[in-house]
């Protein structure tokens, strides 16, 4: 089998968004962990950078009286509290860049077998709302483009994003070419669930072997069931221990394990696998970097494995 370098898709407006002081989002971990791959050893033909879908793409996803609002900063209020941040020209822009990236990110997949956005997971995005820092749901968008060139395609998302994949979930309820599943903590944001295709609730403090095991069955179900023929993978790290916002208890070996047999699923069976990082809130940027890098790892031993080639 062929060595792979795995495709990284990234742009320096992921980090570039002037927030007010103590905002909890953590803006500048795209460009960290940018760094984090340079450092450790990312080769220049790895990187591609995308480009913002157009308002034409995002409105086969969301309904254009929501986008006119958006563009023109005329949501209310409410609206703009729920989505979680102020508007601005950056907030646009950035947001229509990684919807883009996620696109080009199953592209490449596509092409490459595998491939890793650094961005993307804004899955609490619905048709005509935003909530949970999601503006426009690029899971969704990307999916939708990616079907209008290749309308026989049969895509599963698979959200292992702490917060339930409610936007994407409604998005795609009556859409039988999108499989959506969600594994995530029953007792957290969004609080009013909604119905995937496939879920798989967590309690609290939920353990490594405990979530390993839910992963298992619910990859089996894949395999047998919906027999996809690309992944849209939604890595989120607030499933972590440390995570502020997340309530289970994986531990950063966990989290390894999970991308690990997620990406070991997708290339044993031949599926290709487009990543996005999702979610992970933690104030100290380094642990968080540390969590999503996992991906990064999993990503080099799973596609870059020398034994592999040696055997083929
Ligand atoms: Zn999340």
């Amino acid at each position: 089998m062929k060595k792979v370098e795995v495709p990284f898709v990234y742009s320096p407006l992921y980090s570039q968004l002037d927030l007010p002081p103590r905002h909890r989002y953590p803006i500048e971990k795209y460009r960290l962990l940018k760094d984090w791959a340079l450092k450790h050893g990312a080769k220049a033909s790895q990187w591609y950078t995308p480009e913002p879908v157009n308002w034409e793409q995002v409105a086969r996803t969301h309904c254009t009286d929501y986008l006119t609002r958006l563009s023109t900063n005329s949501l209310d209020k409410v609206a703009w509290r729920r989505i979680g941040f102020p508007w601005s020209e950056q907030l646009l822009q950035r947001t229509l860049t990684s919807a883009g990236g996620t696109l080009r990110t199953m592209e490449l997949a596509l092409t490459h077998r595998v491939a890793i956005h650094f961005s993307g997971g804004y899955h609490h995005a619905h048709k005509d709302w935003g909530s949970g820092f999601c503006l426009l749901n690029d899971l969704a968008i990307a999916c939708n483009e990616i079907l209008r060139k290749y309308p026989h395609l049969k895509v599963a998302v698979l959200d292992t994003d702490v917060h339930q994949g409610d936007g994407t979930a409604t998005l795609f309820e009556k859409d039988s070419r999108v499989f959506t599943c969600s594994l995530h903590g029953e007792r957290n944001f969004p609080f009013s669930k909604v119905k995937s295709d496939l879920d798989r609730p967590l309690s609290k403090n939920t353990s490594d072997r405990e979530y390993l095991s839910a992963l298992g069955e619910v990859l089996t179900f894949i395999r047998k069931e919906v027999k996809p023929d690309i992944i849209l993978y939604d890595a989120g790290v607030d499933i972590y221990q440390r995570d502020e916002l997340g309530h289970l208890n994986i531990s950063l070996a966990g989290i390894f394990q999970r991308d690990f047999s997620v990406l070991s699923f997708a290339k044993q069976h031949e599926i290709p696998l487009a990543a996005v990082i999702g979610g992970g809130y933690q104030r100290n940027l380094t642990r968080l970097i540390r969590a999503h890098a996992q991906l990064l790892r999993a990503g080099y031993y799973v596609y870059t494995d020398d034994n592999q080639e040696k055997e083929a």
